[in-house]
């Protein structure tokens, strides 16, 4: 069993951190809401008064927080110089990679080992404990992070050094959101055409047009397995956050100089549906502004109206 410090208990960390007390780990759990801290308590954490409080004895931080300026405000305001030097740092927040690789630079020089442990998988995900971390950091401390990671997961995989498992993270969801929009666009196009869609899916699914956006997350209702389409888009992972991690792309991309048009477009829809309100939605929720082809999509004024809002 080893004393955990778990900081930030939202959606995803509420239920990473109880499968760890299940686990038969001790939490030390702290959060600025009130409400995610009661949580944390009733699912069996230790609720904690501060962030600084909480790393001072334990073996590990997990941190799992919205961005990189949040990590980056505990992390100097309460994880470095505040935990045990022999403590493991672990990073599961989806955060930019510079951030991630400063971070890590900064708990190297004051004797830390700390690991960027971004997940895949969303809230069912974290609460069944079925969550994919990709990792970066020495092999060192992946091997000790995997210990406690795979607690709370189905697959721990080392992707390299510092800051490589946000990379991973990141290009994988600059793919899933451009395979998205693709799967949407093209099943519009399909029935405009004159397919039935639940056709077009036996046929693309056994074709080269397979993708898994399609077969285990088919945009349409009522065609595949069943998925947020199936649900009026509700539940999912919230196109508010396919947002932030295509930014977050598009952002590592320009850093060096890599062309990603693709990313970009996709960035650039899931902007313009955030904007018109839907960014609570699942992703493939985008299907139905795309169904209502540009009428309804801002004009690029409109959006940066709405930005300077
Ligand atoms: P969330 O907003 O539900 O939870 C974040 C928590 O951090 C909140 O409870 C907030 O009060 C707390 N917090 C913020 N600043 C803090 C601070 N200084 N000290 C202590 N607590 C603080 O977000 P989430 O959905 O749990 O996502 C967390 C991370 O996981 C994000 O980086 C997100 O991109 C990533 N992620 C989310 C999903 C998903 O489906 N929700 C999927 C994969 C990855």
């Amino acid at each position: 069993m080893a004393r955990i410090a778990f900081i930030g208990l939202g959606n995803m960390g509420g239920g990473m951190a109880a499968n760890l007390v299940k686990a038969g780990h001790e939490v030390l759990a702290f959060d600025l809401s009130a409400e995610a801290l009661d949580k944390a308590e009733r699912s069996g954490c230790l609720p904690m008064g501060s962030a600084s409080q909480a790393v001072s004895d334990v073996d590990a931080v997990i941190t799992m927080l919205p961005a990189g300026k949040h990590v980056r405000e505990v992390y100097e305001t309460s994880v470095i110089g505040y935990a045990p030097k022999d403590a493991l740092l672990i990073d599961c927040s989806t955060i930019d990679v510079a951030t991630a690789r400063e971070e890590s630079e900064k708990a190297a020089a004051e004797g830390y080992s700390m690991v960027d442990a971004p997940v895949s998988g969303g809230i069912a995900a974290a609460e069944g404990g079925t969550l994919t971390f990709m990792v970066g950091g020495s092999d060192e401390a992946f091997e000790r992070a995997r210990e406690i990671l795979d607690k709370m997961g189905k697959a721990v995989i080392h992707a390299g050094g510092p800051g490589s498992g946000q990379a991973a993270k990141i290009c994988n969801n600059m793919l899933l959101g451009a395979s998205m929009v693709a799967t949407c666009e093209t099943f519009i196009l399909a029935q405009r055409l004159g397919l039935d869609p639940q056709t077009f899916f036996d046929i693309a699914s056994k074709a080269s047009g397979q993708c898994w956006s399609m077969t285990t997350y088919c945009p349409v209702p009522g065609v595949g397995p069943v998925t947020p389409a199936d649900r009026d888009y509700e539940g999912g992972f919230a196109a508010a956050l396919m947002l932030k991690d295509l930014r977050l792309a598009t952002e590592a991309a320009e850093s060096v100089d890599a062309y990603t048009p693709m990313g970009w477009s996709a960035e650039d829809l899931y902007a313009r549906f955030d904007k018109l309100g839907f960014g609570h939605k699942d992703f493939s929720g985008i299907i139905q502004m795309l169904e209502n082809g540009w009428d309804t999509i801002l004009d690029d004024e409109e959006l940066e109206e709405q930005e300077k809002e």
